[in-house]
């Protein structure tokens, strides 16, 4: 078997690090080999003040790349690296539900260069999947998602009868999770440069500490094309339950591209519309994220992700002095 390498896009290992030119040029994305922030989840209550309603941790870690089981590891081969980004939130409020782990996973191969998962727990239990990379020089995306098998005849598939005289059936619908089967793959053409939605924050933080004004990308949702634009914004000094930090706000705008069909945007942590991201502004790491939520389905809240603790962030982030 042999493996189309995609070259410039493949992810380096540079002091530790993880870079993938996977973003618009001049933005290489960083992974950090041990990277763990862990924000709050606040909801503002407006006159009521805010309320607590989960914890979501984002965090990457760089790992050696095998190839396959199958493939013997020789010798004098080069040392090839992979990364993964994540990001696990949990809680709830009301209709907010926040269940959901996110994770990329970038690999030194044209397919999948990008392999983003999306599982949500809780009251539902789905998995999505999403595969970014070339083949024969072309980009292309692929999407499946699972759902509860609909009928057939694994026996592990069937329940007993509450009545005694009734046969035993196939069960309808329940949370187990081998119940739930793959759907068919879907494929599409995408832009070069495409990516998931939990890269799109790490450009954010490459594109600060680059010293961009804006840049543009594509991000893939599902089956599903963004056009995003980040914009910079202010640098302040933002206050955090883990310190006060200079920062930088990043406005993440997203726009259905020309000939698709119209939505609202969907976002992290089920944020809608624009995403406001402050990142700390010499290392980019992200400090505060805000937006709106839709909560019972009746209206909207607005929501901030506050830094609460960081471990393994780059030496440069630190609070100001008070
Ligand atoms: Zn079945
Ligand atoms: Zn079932």
């Amino acid at each position: 078997m042999s493996q189309e390498l995609s070259g410039p896009g493949d992810p380096t290992l540079v002091e530790g690090s993880l870079r993938l030119d996977i973003g618009p040029e001049g933005v290489p994305v960083w992974a950090a080999p041990e990277e763990e922030l862990v924000f709050e989840v606040v909801i503002d209550l407006g006159l009521l003040g805010g309320a607590g309603v989960g914890s979501v941790t984002l965090g990457s870690t760089v790992e050696r790349y095998v190839p396959g089981l199958a493939v013997p590891l020789e010798p004098d081969e080069p040392v090839l690296w992979a990364g993964t980004l994540g990001s696990a939130a949990e809680g709830r409020y009301l209709g907010y539900d926040l269940d959901h782990t996110l994770s990329t996973r970038f690999n030194p191969q044209a397919w999948p260069a990008l392999i983003h998962r999306d599982v949500q727990a809780g009251s539902e239990n789905r998995r999505r999947e999403v595969m970014l990379g070339t083949r024969d020089g072309v980009t292309l995306s692929t999407y499946r998602f699972d759902g509860h098998c609909a009928g057939c005849e694994r026996r592990e598939h069937f329940v007993e009868p509450t009545l005694p005289w009734r046969d035993d059936f196939h069960c309808k619908k329940c949370k187990r999770a081998g119940h739930r089967l793959w759907r068919e793959v879907r494929k599409r053409e995408v832009p070069p440069g495409s990516m998931d939605m939990l890269t799109a924050v790490w450009v954010a933080r490459a594109f600060v500490r680059e010293g961009g004004r804006s840049c543009g990308f594509t991000m893939v949702d599902k089956y599903r094309l963004w056009n995003v634009t980040l914009l910079r914004g202010d640098t302040r000094a933002i206050e955090t339950p883990a310190g006060t930090f200079e920062s930088t706000e990043v406005l993440l705008r997203s726009e259905v591209p020309e000939g698709e069909e119209e939505r609202e945007f969907a976002g992290l942590f089920g944020i809608r519309g624009e995403l406001h991201i402050w990142v700390h502004a010499a290392t980019g790491v992200p400090v505060v994220i805000r937006g709106r939520v839709p909560v019972g389905g009746l209206f909207d809240l607005g929501v901030r992700v506050q830094l609460e603790a960081a471990r393994g962030t780059p030496a440069a982030f630190a609070p100001v002095d008070d």
